[in-house]
């Protein structure tokens, strides 16, 4: 996958036409990458979803990833369910026990409804994991620094 220096800024700034147009795609793709949980946008009091800049990096490199190294978005979804969310965000034994997110691999820690456990209600836009993995260019530079 295309390795990016995420530098951006996280500043909500591009309503979803702007940021569709910038990356060259339409607004039902936007759309369908945030349903498939490869993205999360800024949602605004008026459910408005705005996007930084650091969000078309990640969304550039899912495009890269899917039209010049051919993987699927389902196979993307099982790439950052390999994230050791719980290792980063340190979760406690008992938290395990209560986390589907633990044993799935084949979407992302931060599509799961989590209940009654340390991601409860935890806002994954904020989050390490979303934030610091969630961006394909980066995963294996992230990975190493953790693992190292
Ligand atoms: S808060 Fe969300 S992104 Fe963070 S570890 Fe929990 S589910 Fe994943």
């Amino acid at each position: 996958m295309t390795k990016t220096n995420s530098k951006k800024t996280e500043k909500p700034q591009y309503k979803i036409s702007i940021a569709a147009e910038i990356l060259g795609i339409s607004v039902h793709t936007l759309r369908m990458y945030e349903r498939e949980g490869l993205i999360i946008p800024f949602k605004k009091d008026s459910s408005q979803r705005l996007y930084s800049d650091k969000d078309i990096e990640r969304l550039n490199c899912i495009r890269n990833a899917i039209h010049e190294e051919k993987v699927s978005i389902e196979g993307i979804k099982r790439i950052f369910s390999l994230v050791p969310c719980w290792a980063i965000v340190k979760c406690s034994e008992k938290d395990k026990q209560n986390c589907s997110a633990l044993n799935g691999h084949a979407k992302p820690c931060w599509t799961y409804k989590h209940e009654n456990n340390f991601c409860t209600d935890r806002d994954c836009r904020e989050c390490i994991v979303y934030n610091e993995y969630g961006n394909c260019g980066v995963i294996k530079e992230k990975l190493k620094e953790l693992l190292l």
